[in-house]
């Protein structure tokens, strides 16, 4: 039975032509023993069975008109042209074989001329669009598998769903990165292991219509091991502008992960260690500085002072290591107080204002704004900002804090006239680690930490921090903070 079947739906594809559009196979024989068949199977029936040889005119017109079209459209050009070819010679053998006068012969010598020269015309349209279309269904085709070809060897893992986030495609590379098998027509991030990244990106940015750049996740393999990947999302539109589908792609950061890990864990310990030392030598250097009082040696109390500074930054710079490793492992400890915003800068503003001696800082004050807050945080917030301001700024120059309150929050700017920041940096600098370095390189010393630190202060609190600037022009920092309520 099942032979039978397969057999007949094979012979049904062989013959429907409809079938064999994108295949450019064009037979020749095939028509050629269809069309002789046809043409031996009327001449037999009219001439031998109703004994009426000439009727055979009409319906063979109707038939082989049938063949013709249906071979230019079965097999292109060259099976339209073979019918045409045993079609017209037939019709020479009917004017032949019924010969009664010359006029007659010629009159149907000429018509069976005309009929040939129709028959190939219609063989060269129909059949040559057959030809065209099957060209243009290879390339499509080609054109497709090559893609598809691409995604799979993409040196990055693809993902790519339907609008419904269902998978369409999920390359080899994704799968070794995973070590799963993503099933076709699965929701790709929500299976049942509720790893990380079952919030499925996919489904993220087909419901939002956002992007989704470069967000980090941590995915548990079959056999525990801890992957970081990385995943950016992108929902795909049509000329239309419609979702029809997204596409992701996935890298495999657990390297990156591990050596930022190892370089948290070196700053750490270098801190930590650090720090034990430079205690120490502030100690001797006070005990050094107190002996030397008594001596009154101008030249080396001057040198011992030079030490002290030096020892202070020193400090200070470990200090400000101490805090990134605390911030990362969610170690730094805030503990709150109401009290005056306004207070807090005039007595940042004076402790600095004995370093900035060149520049000019001046504090328009606003009384009232309270805050609850860490105040030795807020203050290394401050002080980080106008030194900076000092530090990246000409000598003479003015440097204006201000105090404002807009609506629940109080905004704090310090506006300086220094070198300024590109847009492009400006989205930078409150990273760990990032300085802004121009064409020759670094020009300024410094970690490239304290912007990163005085964020993470100012979010903790629940305030947000931001730079507005132009190269060149000076730039203004601001930090916002909730005002206690009640005000
Ligand atoms: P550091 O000052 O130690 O380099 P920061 O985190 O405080 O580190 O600042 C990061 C970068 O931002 C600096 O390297 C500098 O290029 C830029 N920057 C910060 N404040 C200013 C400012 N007031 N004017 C111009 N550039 C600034």
């Amino acid at each position: 039975m099942r032979v039978e079947t397969s057999m007949i739906k094979n012979t049904l594809s062989y013959l429907n032509p409809f079938a064999r559009l994108g295949k450019r196979k064009y037979s020749i024989i095939f028509p050629f023993i269809i069309t002789t068949l046809t043409a031996i199977v009327l001449e037999y029936y009219f001439s031998h069975i109703l004994h009426t040889p000439s009727h055979v005119r009409t319906p063979a017109v109707l038939i082989f008109l049938g063949l013709i079209i249906y071979f230019s459209f079965r097999d292109g050009m060259r099976g339209g042209t073979t019918a045409t070819i045993i079609t017209i010679s037939y019709y020479f053998y009917i004017i032949i074989s019924q010969y009664t006068t010359q006029e007659a012969f010629i009159r149907d010598f000429e018509t069976t001329l005309a009929f040939a020269a129709l028959y190939l015309a219609m063989t060269t349209i129909i059949g040559g669009l057959k030809q065209k279309t099957d060209i243009f269904i290879e390339t499509e085709a080609n054109e497709k598998n090559k893609l598809q070809t691409i995604i799979e060897q993409m040196p990055v893992g693809v993902i790519i769903t339907d609008m419904t986030g269902k998978v369409t495609h999920a390359n080899k590379q994704l799968e070794t990165i995973l070590d799963i098998k993503i099933p076709i027509g699965s929701i790709f991030g929500q299976d049942k292991t509720k790893n990380k990244a079952s919030q499925s990106p996919l489904l993220y940015v087909l419901n939002t219509k956002k992007p989704l750049k470069r967000r980090e996740f941590v995915f548990e393999k079959k056999d525990g091991k801890k992957t970081y990947i990385q995943i950016s999302a992108s929902p795909i539109y049509n000329n239309s502008g419609e979702t029809f589908a997204a596409a992701a792609t996935i890298t495999d950061i657990t390297h990156q992960k591990e050596l930022e890990k190892r370089k948290d864990d070196f700053v750490n310990i270098a801190s930590h260690e650090l720090k034990t030392p430079i205690t120490s030598m502030k100690l001797f250097i006070n005990s050094l500085s107190s002996r030397m009082k008594k001596i009154k040696d101008a030249q080396t109390q001057k040198i011992i002072k030079h030490i002290d500074y030096q020892t202070n930054r020193l400090q200070e710079l470990v200090n400000d290591l101490l805090d990134v490793s605390r911030l990362q492992t969610g170690k730094m400890i805030f503990s709150k107080e109401p009290f005056l915003l306004n207070d807090l800068l005039k007595e940042t503003i004076e402790n600095l204002r004995a370093i900035a001696k060149e520049q000019n800082i001046i504090f328009l004050e606003k009384n009232s704004l309270q805050v609850s807050a860490d105040k030795f945080r807020l203050q290394q917030v401050v002080t980080n900002l106008i030194t900076n301001a000092i530090k990246y700024s000409d000598p003479y120059s003015d440097i204006i804090v201000q105090i404002q309150k807009d609506s629940n929050k109080a905004v704090v700017s310090i506006k300086d006239a220094g070198i300024g920041i590109s847009r492009e940096e400006q989205k930078k600098i409150f990273n760990r680690l990032y300085q802004v370095s121009d064409k020759k390189g670094k020009t300024f010393p410094g970690l490239g930490i304290g912007l990163y630190i005085s964020k993470q202060i100012v979010n903790k609190h629940k305030g947000s921090i931001w730079v507005e600037s132009e190269k060149g022009k000076g730039s203004t920092f601001f930090f916002s903070l909730p005002l206690l309520q009640r005000q």
